[in-house]
């Protein structure tokens, strides 16, 4: 078994002072651990019916699982880049706030769906997907994510799902 931690760089101070960022770029350049993360990330949960991806490091993993699991891959993009006729859902960080839209015909009613994103912290983005993804009627079944920064509450946040990473890190303050 290949250790994956191995292969995540932390990159102090990046994007702002005072972020230990967690630098999947190693994990991507290794063909071999990214095949196996994928492989465990898919083996965690019953294959769905549709992946949520988070953009943007989330379409990776994303991408992959939806053609391992031979399911359709469903962006969930920033405002204002997705051109047809989307629902939208606001979501507060740290300062401010963001949106991301999915479109609207991406899912059907009672579609079982995972979502998927790299990482998670403080859950307020994986939240709003699934608040995005039941907005059309769908389920969210599990979401999964490479690697959770435990302590910032995103696990909590998200207690009504089912929540997978391969990878924990027990952090003490805001990772942004
Ligand atoms: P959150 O909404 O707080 O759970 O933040 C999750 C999103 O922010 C994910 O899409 C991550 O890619 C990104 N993110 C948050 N904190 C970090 C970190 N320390 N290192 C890398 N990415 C991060």
């Amino acid at each position: 078994m290949i250790d994956l931690r191995s292969r995540i760089r932390d990159v102090p101070d990046f994007p702002q002072k005072g972020i230990l960022f967690k630098d999947i770029t190693p994990l991507l350049s290794d063909p071999r651990a990214l095949a196996e993360a994928v492989r465990r990330m898919a083996e965690t949960v019953v294959p769905p019916e549709a992946v949520v991806a988070i953009e943007s490091r989330g379409f990776i993993f994303g991408t992959a699982l939806a053609l391992s699991w031979g399911v359709p891959f469903v962006p969930a993009r920033k405002f204002g880049k997705l051109p047809g006729k989307t629902v939208r859902q606001i979501y507060s960080l740290e300062y401010g706030e963001d949106t991301l839209e999915l479109h609207a015909d991406a899912l059907h009613a009672g579609q079982r769906t995972v979502i998927v994103d790299d990482l998670l912290a403080t859950g307020g983005t994986a939240l709003a997907t699934t608040q995005l993804v039941e907005q059309l009627g769908a389920k969210v079944e599990a979401l999964l994510f490479v690697i959770e920064l435990r302590g910032l509450g995103g696990r909590e946040r998200l207690a009504s799902y089912p929540v997978q990473a391969l990878i924990e890190y027990e952090v003490a303050e805001e990772p942004r």
